[in-house]
């Protein structure tokens, strides 16, 4: 189902994980409203960056966010994040530092190492971290 002109539901709940592990990850009614206001976020973030993006994870259930060591508090949790790559516009710090150049009003937008991630719960704080992954747990540090 297309949310919008680039983003589909299926994209947007699919996992490898869940699917390798037989975890059902289908968003219940509230969370795929959540999902729609994520679809929309991605599209002002397409336009930003001009290029197709590939999404890595989107949405996941308790059992999903466990299994790949999610935060506890994760906004994929809710449906509001999304981890993606954009290999023809560049590295995920050029990503980062572009869309936090941008008029889009994210929650937060974070150099996770290999991709981006970024939310967009409505708390819409516009905060730009980076994501350290140490022997102890991953840490983050404002700014990129
Ligand atoms: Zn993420």
């Amino acid at each position: 189902m297309n949310l919008t002109e680039h983003f589909t539901l299926e994209e947007l709940c699919f996992s490898s994980t869940a699917e390798r592990l037989g975890i059902d990850n289908t968003p219940p009614e509230d969370i795929v409203a959540n999902v729609n206001v994520l679809a929309r976020g991605l599209e002002q973030v397409r336009a930003v960056l001009g290029k197709p993006m590939h999404i890595d994870s989107g949405y996941r259930c308790v059992a999903l966010n466990s299994a790949v060591k999610g935060a506890q508090d994760s906004a994929h949790l809710r449906g509001f994040a999304a981890d993606f790559i954009c290999p023809e516009f560049g590295e995920p710090l050029s990503i980062v530092r572009a869309l936090s150049n941008s008029a889009i009003v994210f929650d937060q937008c974070i150099q996770e190492g290999t991709w981006v991630h970024i939310s967009f719960d409505p708390k819409a704080r516009k905060e730009i971290m980076t994501a350290h992954f140490g022997p102890n747990g991953t840490t983050y540090t404002m700014g990129a």
